[in-house]
């Protein structure tokens, strides 16, 4: 390991256990999340390390956060999402192929390839609309 990487690397295994943690996580999330233990760490030092981690193949990416930030996931295959149009809370789902095809169906011309992320409401929004 070269002597200039050594200060980046507590910074990547800091990283990549915010993300192991939540599943999916942003530069801003990691950030917070970090300056708990490393209180003088910089934004622009975690978007070089999730860039980095991405561009190698360690983490892959989710659908955007509501502020338009790139939203990082731990689960690096393909896969597809449930994003609440309140919290913005997203988690893994598995949409069936036959979903896939009535999708299909209504694109006309379009091809429905790759990941899917539906909106809608998280169980705690609903939770807190209800009380
Ligand atoms: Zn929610
Ligand atoms: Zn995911």
């Amino acid at each position: 390991m070269q002597l200039a990487d050594r200060r980046t690397t507590k910074y990547v295994t800091g990283v990549m256990k915010v993300i192991r943690l939540r599943g999916h996580a942003t530069n801003a999330e990691i950030v917070l999340a970090l300056r708990e233990e490393f209180p003088t760490v910089s934004a622009t030092t975690i978007h070089r390390v999730t860039q980095r981690l991405y561009e190698d193949g360690e983490i892959g990416r989710a659908p955007k956060a509501s502020d338009g930030s790139c939203r990082y996931d731990i689960n690096t295959e393909p896969h597809d999402h449930f994003v609440c149009g309140l919290c913005d809370l997203v988690k893994d789902i598995a949409i069936p192929h036959a979903c896939r095809s009535i999708i299909q169906c209504n694109v006309g011309d379009c091809s429905v390839s790759g990941p899917l992320a539906v909106s809608g409401t998280c169980g705690n929004c609903k939770k807190a609309w209800i009380s």
